[in-house]
């Protein structure tokens, strides 16, 4: 029986209430963008525990990010009024394993004290492997090793698993050193990302008792952005989930934008065959989104084949257009958005103020962050970077972190190689080896190698008395953390009844900061610190800044090993900041949230979509890249802005640019495109002509031109003031095909490709050109791939 109505009911619309309200047996939600799937989900956990069906400590919850998990257990708790105690296990895929697998870490021959690495370990320790097995490292490089045996492990593949064709990878060795890397992997004690699922999935494979157990435990598991699980994900639900088989996914298959990363879509479309009697549920009606920012996302998606086809509609009429405007380079991009953001924020656009919290840029790739970055410290506009492993990829902060790993874990040889000779402790690469040799010899982790050459008095000299510090040292604060926490250094048996406690989040230990007291004297104690104090190069002060930094993200933790545990997984570390800041992110970062007004920067073919999606042969990459296209345009709630630019500083080289072939899919009624503000700027909106008139030009279907940009008078008068040499087409005539699928192009024209280089028109076929290219002979390809050339 049902209690007391609940308020987070009354928000629902009907095909919400029935997502939360059927609580037996698989549900699946599969709707569009903004259309409240995560906030169904969300109102369903408080349902579950608001009506008793189960503890907050039984439901299982997978979000995609850690601030996803966040939001979603301050979002649960203001549905129940704030009563909501932990919720151990609403996290990412990621996080909910560590946990599981540091109670059951012996069944793959692991302690819990493990280690997790970063790709960077990952890298070096294959490099060892890679020379070790007499393979040249510059023909066959670790990183594609690295990302075999992700993709391996991603489908949930063991060495022994891998099979068939694929035994033949990486020059017949790839299985191989899968197997040896996996091996070391458990001598270090350490686990990389990967392995947190796989290993998961072998023990409930292999230990019926084990996933019997947490069977039942799960009374309720809810998955978002199911589209993006790959199949190790995949296996691991279904395995749970055949407890109580009261699992409910949601998702969207048109935002299914991890596959490079072995994300499987069809694992939403096979969701009714793997539960038979799933209630399926569609929503329609976005929330989010004003009328034209909804339709261009919608007309651009369109594009993409194989799609399940969703229909979404909005109440929110009117507002503006999505905007679109060309810049001649990356740093007046930057410019531009800086003053729009300060603009709308001051509400000088005759708006209402908009705060910078309420503003993003998304970016296709993290490098593209940087103008941003530069730009706004230059202005003095606050920004955050979100999502990304930036400030923890910094090499001061890695070192940090190295010497914090050695001390929780002290069988940890990666962090010990790191940091034994950071600062310089006159141990060299001879006297490494002999501590290497040592270790080897006997058995031992580095630092206990170390510790016997110290005990035989082998090493003579300065070294061997700087060696005994060091290595005393980190015993020495190893010694505090285990006084400090005992279950966290040693190895903790499996404990049923750990599962029927409060798990660690549920009640904390009161926090008594000693870990980040621990966390300073670690850094100035080993002379890390003082390194820096005495380097005399311009970033120095900047990395003593980082590492202050570091120590007060400290402070949001337990102790050390749960904040190396958040690190790894990589969280963002800025959530305690009140200050108001415009959000920059990637696209995939953005997934799932919403700003009210967004910045999509950089729409340029060869960055978005990616050079390597446009390489590809057939239209996966490709299609992936308009996902996450339509990803980036429905984050947007009232404003959105695409921008791209004329010429970007590839590699110091000045390089021009094609707008995205992107621009040409969205639909021309719901965009408006501005002028370029440049030397003879009209500035926002000045001059800025509506749709459908384009200047002159006719549009042939309702789609927007790239060309038509180029076309604009304020982007000739920009090209003509500037004195660099301009490469883009100076006439441009326009480039679409018109919908009976003829070009415009007539025999003899001559065009640019951006791959193909200059060519001329010898006819068509069907929908194809045939060109003669001058360097790259005859091909056949959609009038949309080349522009004319300049005259
Ligand atoms: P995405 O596909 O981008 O993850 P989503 O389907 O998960 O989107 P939500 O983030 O849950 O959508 O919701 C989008 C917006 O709509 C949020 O601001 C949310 O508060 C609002 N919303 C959701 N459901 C309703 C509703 N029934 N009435 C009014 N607003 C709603
Ligand atoms: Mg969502």
């Amino acid at each position: 029986a049902q209690a007391r109505a609940a308020a987070y009911l009354d928000k629902l619309n009907a095909e919400q209430r029935q997502a939360v309200e059927t609580l037996d047996g698989p549900v699946l939600m599969l709707a569009g963008a903004g259309t409240g799937k995560t906030s169904a989900l969300t109102a369903r956990i408080a349902h579950l525990i608001h009506t008793g069906r189960a503890q907050p400590n039984e439901i299982l919850a997978v979000t995609f990010t850690n601030k996803a998990a966040r939001e979603m257990k301050e979002r649960v708790g203001r549905h129940l009024g704030g009563a909501i105690e932990g919720m151990p296990w609403l996290g990412t895929f990621h996080s909910v394993c560590v946990k599981l697998l540091r109670r059951h870490a012996e069944l793959v021959g692991l302690k819990s004290n493990f280690t997790i690495l970063d790709t960077d370990d990952q890298i070096r320790l294959l490099k060892q492997l890679i020379s070790a097995a007499n393979i040249d490292e510059k023909r066959w490089p670790a990183r594609q090793l690295a990302g075999l045996i992700d993709g391996w492990k991603n489908r949930a593949l063991t060495p022994e698993k891998v099979s068939g064709r694929e035994t033949a990878a990486f020059n017949n060795r790839g299985s191989e050193l899968y197997a040896a890397y996996q091996d070391r992997l458990k001598t270090l004690n350490a686990v990389d990302f990967g392995d947190l699922l796989l290993h998961m999935v072998t023990i409930f494979q292999t230990h019926a008792d084990v996933l019997a157990q947490y069977q039942r435990w799960f009374r309720y598991i809810l998955v978002d952005e199911y589209q993006d699980t790959n199949v190790a994900q995949y296996m691991w639900l279904r395995l749970l989930a055949q407890g109580h088989k009261n699992i409910c996914c949601v998702g969207d298959d048109d935002q299914s934008i991890y596959g490079w990363r072995g994300a499987e879509v069809g694992n939403i479309l096979k969701f009714e065959k793997d539960f038979p009697g799933a209630a399926v549920i569609r929503l329609e009606q976005n929330y989010r989104s004003t009328e034209h920012i909804l339709a261009a996302a919608s007309g651009l998606i369109t594009a993409n084949e194989g799609r399940l086809g969703k229909e979404l509609w909005t109440e929110a009429r009117g507002g503006e257009k999505v905007r679109l405007i060309g810049h001649w380079d990356g740093e007046e991009e930057a410019r531009w958005i800086g003053e729009e953001l300060e603009a709308l924020q001051r509400g000088t656009r005759g708006n209402p103020p908009v705060s910078l919290n309420d503003q993003a840029i998304l970016v296709r790739a993290s490098h593209q962050m940087r103008a941003f970055e530069d730009r706004f410290l230059t202005i003095g506009l606050p920004y955050r970077v979100i999502g990304g492993p930036r400030f923890y990829e910094r090499l001061e902060i890695r070192d940090a972190m190295a010497y914090f790993r050695l001390v929780v874990s002290p069988d940890d040889d990666l962090a010990f190689e790191r940091v034994i000779n950071t600062p310089k402790r006159g141990l060299g690469d001879k006297a490494q080896q002999r501590i290497q040799v040592a270790a080897r010899e006997n058995g031992l982790s580095l630092l206990d190698g170390a510790r016997m050459l110290i005990a035989e008095g082998t090493l003579s000299g300065k070294a061997a008395g700087q060696l005994r510090l060091f290595v005393e040292n980190i015993g020495r604060w190893h010694e505090e953390i285990v006084q400090a926490s005992p279950a966290t250094a040693t190895t903790r048996a499996e404990d049923d009844d750990l599962l029927i406690e409060p798990a660690e989040d549920g009640v904390a230990p009161a926090n008594d900061q000693s870990h980040v007291r621990l966390a300073e004297r670690i850094l100035e104690e080993s002379g890390y610190v003082e390194m820096w104090q005495n380097d005399k190069t311009p970033e120095a002060p900047g990395r003593l800044e980082n590492l202050k930094e570091l120590v007060k993200a400290l402070e949001q933790f337990d102790n050390l090993q749960g904040f190396l545990e958040h690190v790894a997984l990589i969280m963002d570390n800025d959530k305690s900041e009140t200050e108001d800041k415009v959000s920059i992110m990637t696209l995939h970062a953005a997934k799932g949230l919403e700003f009210p007004v967004v910045f999509l920067p950089g729409w340029e073919d060869g960055l978005f979509p990616s050079q390597r999606s446009m390489d590809e042969s057939g239209l996966k990459g490709l299609e992936e890249e308009r996902r996450l296209a339509y990803v980036g345009i429905t984050r947007a709630e009232e404003l959105c802005t695409i921008s791209f630019a004329g010429n970007r500083r590839v590699y110091g080289q000045w390089q021009s640019q094609m707008p995205s072939r992107f621009i040409d899919e969205l639909p021309v009624r719901h965009v408006d495109v501005l002028t370029p503000p440049g030397l003879y700027g009209g500035g926002m909106n000045g001059g800025g002509f509506s749709a459908g008139g384009f200047g002159g030009s006719t549009a042939m279907d309702d789609r927007v031109a790239r060309a038509d940009v180029y076309n604009s008078p304020g982007w000739k008068r920009l090209q003509s003031a500037q004195s660099r040499p301009v490469s883009q087409p100076r006439e441009v005539r326009r480039m679409a095909v018109d919908a009976q699928g003829e070009s415009d192009y007539e025999i003899g024209d001559r065009v640019f490709h951006k791959k193909f280089g200059y060519g001329e028109v010898m006819g068509t076929e069907g929908d194809k050109l045939i060109v003669e290219f001058d360097k790259a002979g005859e091909k056949r390809l959609l009038a949309g791939f080349v522009v004319p050339a300049a005259e």
